[in-house]
């Protein structure tokens, strides 16, 4: 089985491609490995092919589902295609065109049909006209039922010819575009058990940046459910490429907040210790930013007031690439990276203390500053902060 991989905004990058490409080779092995699916990757001009090395007929079709599946979410990769390959000779080109052809009619009974051709290897005799009206011409001979060409609404067929290879296939599948995980640098993900953050992490991902994940593990009655679904969570994250998860435990802390701030302030104050503690990982992962999945207005810790109150307590930039999404928008994509069964499991994330009846919707960020020097003084806070990241447990997925 063979996988053809277009990419394209790596073909943009200069001098740097070579680089890109090399990320994007490592991280689809590395993804399809921990799926014990074996493959070579060739580059192939300005394409990968992926040579599918398990051989079982049996799993043939699942491991074609579950390849599609991955493919799908694998940033850098604009569309793929499972593929015909052949040599580069005309006779044997129309040959194993019209049995790719036959094969899609089974499936799909179409009318008509229309041919795309690139033809990079431009040494090849025919040009891509003369290749499109060719094919063309044989199956409309060959064929023992009725199909004619349309080029606006006929299915379409591909034709790829480079100096070693014909690619031949009958259909596309899109990739969600960006760039190679790894190409931009590491970021700390704020990850919670709700359904935004982890899309959050998988657009960043999409833009290129490797992940380390941080959850705030709060003293709740379901506290290990939590910690499970949080887990489940990242691990399925992880066919995206490798993620790193801290479990930081959060009840020493939790408890300082509730002993002392006031209600209508205490979830902002918690938000404001999971930041400077997000800052702190990040020094030591040498990572270079915050990203959380915070959209404007969607709940009261999320008005622009207190959003500029929480991201005070953080040195380095904090990203929310969900800020103008809708719920609707973020739930299609929690659907397509395989989080959303996970993160509407019921559960019971933040103690019910720390939520107020009536939160401050528009806070002071001094206002938030001062409770929390208030807990550095009075709890210690800081030292607090140090022992929960020691005391942190370590995933790597
Ligand atoms: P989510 O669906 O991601 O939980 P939300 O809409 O429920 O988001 P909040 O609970 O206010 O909103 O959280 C806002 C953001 O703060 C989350 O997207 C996440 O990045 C971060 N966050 C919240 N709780 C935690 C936690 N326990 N551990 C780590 N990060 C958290
Ligand atoms: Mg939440």
């Amino acid at each position: 089985m063979h996988v053809l991989v277009h990419y394209a905004e790596i073909a943009l990058k200069g001098l740097n491609r070579a680089s890109f490409e090399n990320k994007l080779v490592s991280n689809i092995k590395q993804v399809l490995n921990k799926h014990n699916i074996n493959v070579e990757i060739e580059k192939v001009e300005t394409r990968l092919l992926l040579h599918i090395k398990n051989k079982s007929a049996k799993t043939k079709q699942a491991n074609k589902e579950l390849i599609t599946k991955l493919l799908a979410i694998t940033p850098g990769i604009s569309d793929f295609a499972f593929v015909e390959l052949c040599n580069v000779n005309f006779d044997e080109i129309k040959q194993r065109f019209f049995d790719l052809f036959v094969n899609a009619y089974k499936q799909e009974k179409f009318d008509a049909f229309c041919i795309e051709v690139k033809r990079s290897y431009k040494q090849f005799p025919l040009t891509s006209l003369q290749i499109k009206t060719e094919l063309a011409k044989f199956i409309k001979k060959r064929c023992s039922f009725d199909v004619n060409v349309d080029l606006k609404n006929g299915k379409k067929f591909y034709v790829e010819i480079t100096k070693k290879y014909a690619i031949l296939y009958s259909h596309k599948h899109k990739g969600i575009g960006g760039l190679p995980v790894s190409t931009a640098g590491k970021i700390v993900a704020l990850i919670s058990g709700g359904i935004d953050s982890p899309v959050a992490a998988f657009l960043a991902m999409k833009r290129g940046c490797s992940i380390v994940a941080v959850h705030f593990h709060n003293f709740t009655k379901s506290s290990g459910i939590v910690k499970d679904k949080v887990v489940r969570i990242i691990k399925q994250l992880s066919n995206v490429a490798n993620i790193k998860l801290y479990m930081v435990p959060f009840k020493e802390l939790q408890f300082s907040i509730i002993a002392g701030v006031k209600p209508k302030y205490r979830m902002l104050v918690y938000r404001f210790v999971m930041m400077k503690i997000a800052n702190k990982i990040a020094q030591s992962e040498k990572a270079k930013a915050i990203v959380t999945g915070d959209s404007i207005g969607q709940v009261a810790s999320q008005t622009l007031s207190n959003l500029n109150c929480i991201y005070q307590a953080s040195d380095l930039a904090v990203l929310t690439p969900l800020i103008a999404y809708n719920k609707q928008e973020i739930t299609q994509l929690a659907k397509m990276i395989g989080t959303y069964d996970l993160s509407i499991m019921p559960y019971e994330d933040c103690c019910s203390l720390m939520i107020a009846k009536h939160p401050a919707t528009n806070a002071k960020p001094e206002i938030v500053e001062q409770f929390y020097n208030y807990l550095c003084d009075k709890f210690n806070l800081k030292k607090l902060e140090d022992d929960a990241i020691k005391k942190a447990k370590i995933y790597v997925f």
